[in-house]
């Protein structure tokens, strides 16, 4: 095992030049304490647990110490937000501490969220609060837990210093990991700014860290950006399988390297609605959960118009039109797991779209039902208000199902534990009372979100009424 202190750092992007980021030095938390680390997190850095204990751990996350070998820098990137193109956004309140090379050699970015303010910080204080942190702290490591592509998080710190939102709240910060924080703004700000140069120093950056298996093709770009839109389609649809609504699909959110990633007013749904819109500042419900595949489409043409000087726009035009089909073909591979459907029929996805109108119909709660469902427990069908038509989907499912193994594949593909939003807030409340108890107690359930764990039966349960309705701001 490795120990904290003795990380190796291989500053890559700190290399590319201050053309793409600026140094900055964080600005420490007062009085830091730990919230909550993972365990799993800790690993992929070859450290156990119980370094997470020591005094250096909660000082370097929040903010007092910096390894000597990190270079800590603010990004600059740019992007579409709600649809419209923002030149200059950036790492307003975070840092990529540093790359850490781990045993496997593996880099790993650290990033510091919450860490002060930067040349990017506009008119923002640079800081994110404990509320904001516990939640991305807990999507993160709830997604991966679920098989979800994510970026992950290693732990959350809390400070006394005081932040201004709505109300007088608390400032934290998290360590986000990832292999890599290049998002497609970062190719829309060097292609918008006319930085061509800079531009092809980026892609060549990113091909060679993240997509090395592309170099030998023909056209090593156009390869890229099909692996990118492949896994990106994946992506949205495991968050169309398993009810996340991601809330800010702005391009300046989107990872290149296809992970969800950025989490603000996210949601999982309790009752279906295609149309949830999980963010309250969407008005418009551009990001509405029904929307996600087209926006990420969309996203993927902001993408390619960025990279339109090295790869021939009908070739992209043509590589776009892909993604609808990548989507839906991995939507309904995921949705046949979670029924519990071996094979593949042409008549698959009218089951699904019948089953989903149900839910639709009935406020259905979408996890549980499904749970509920793979377990064959009789009670699925009190969650549904036309009782005759659920009978009747049903009577097809069990055709469909065919024989008894299944079962256990259905088990292992849905949760007995979703993250709800009520579950965050009531771990949130407690820690905004220093109880942070119970953000440890819900992330240790969402890590083994499959199997049942003894005394943990209200937390499987669908939302109780205050917590069915709560509005997300998106203010972090
Ligand atoms: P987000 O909505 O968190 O994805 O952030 C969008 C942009 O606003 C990014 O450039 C952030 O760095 C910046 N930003 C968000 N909150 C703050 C803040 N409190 N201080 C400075 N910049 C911020
Ligand atoms: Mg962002």
């Amino acid at each position: 095992m490795v120990q904290l202190a003795d990380l190796e750092f291989d500053n890559r992007f700190a290399r590319l030049g201050d053309s793409f980021s600026t140094r900055v030095i964080p600005e420490p938390l007062s009085n830091p304490r730990l919230v909550v680390s993972s365990a799993s997190a800790l690993q992929l850095l070859d450290m156990d647990e119980g370094e997470a204990q020591s005094e250096l751990f909660t000082e370097l996350f929040a903010g007092h110490k910096v390894w000597r070998s990190a270079e800590p820098r603010a990004m600059v990137y740019s992007g579409h937000q709600f649809g419209v193109y923002n030149p200059k956004l950036g790492d307003g309140r975070g840092l990529l501490l540093g790359e850490v090379v781990n045993r496997a050699g593996e880099h790993w970015d650290l990033h510091l969220k919450g860490a002060g303010s930067t040349p990017y910080s506009r008119m923002g204080d640079g800081r994110a609060v404990l509320r904001s942190s516990i939640r991305e702290f807990l999507a993160s490591e709830a997604l991966h837990a679920l098989g979800i592509p994510t970026s992950r998080a290693l732990c959350v710190t809390l400070g006394d210093n005081p932040v201004y939102r709505e109300r007088e709240e608390r400032a934290a910060m998290l360590l986000r990991l990832s292999r890599s924080h290049i998002r497609f703004g970062h190719f829309e700000y060097f292609y918008y700014t006319q930085q061509h140069d800079a531009l092809r120093q980026l892609l060549d950056f990113t091909l060679n860290t993240c997509y090395p298996q592309c170099l030998g093709e023909p056209q090593p770009e156009l390869a890229m950006y099909r692996q990118v839109l492949q896994r990106t389609a994946e992506m949205v649809a495991w968050w169309q399988a398993y009810g996340f609504c991601h809330g800010v699909m702005n391009t300046d959110n989107m990872s290149i390297l296809g992970i969800t990633f950025d989490f603000g007013p996210y949601a999982f749904l309790d009752a279906f609605d295609v149309r949830h819109v999980c963010n309250h500042s969407d008005h418009e419900g551009r990001y509405a959960f029904h929307r996600q595949p087209a926006i990420a489409q969309w996203n993927m043409a902001c993408l390619a118009q960025a990279l339109t000087p090295f790869i021939e726009v009908e070739t992209l035009k043509a590589e776009i039109a892909t993604f609808m089909p990548a989507f839906e073909q991995h939507y309904l591979r995921l949705m046949r797991r979670r029924l519990g459907w071996l094979g593949a029929e042409d008549a698959d996805k009218a089951l699904i779209d019948q089953l989903l109108q149900l839910m639709q119909d009935s406020g259905s709660d979408f996890n549980l039902s499904l749970r509920l469902l793979a377990e064959g427990k009789p009670e699925v069908r009190d969650h549904f208000i036309d009782r005759a038509a659920f009978d009747q989907w049903h009577h097809e499912h069990h055709s469909r199902l065919g024989g008894e193994n299944q079962s256990t594949q259905a088990l292992q593909a849905n949760p007995v534990y979703v993250l709800r939003n009520y579950l965050a807030q009531n771990a949130i409340a407690a820690a905004e009372q220093e109880d942070f108890s119970e953000v440890r107690r819900l992330h240790e359930l969402l890590t083994a979100p499959f199997s049942r764990q003894p005394d943990a039966q209200n937390y499987a349960a669908a939302p109780p009424d205050w917590g069915k309705h709560l509005e997300i701001s998106c203010s972090s």
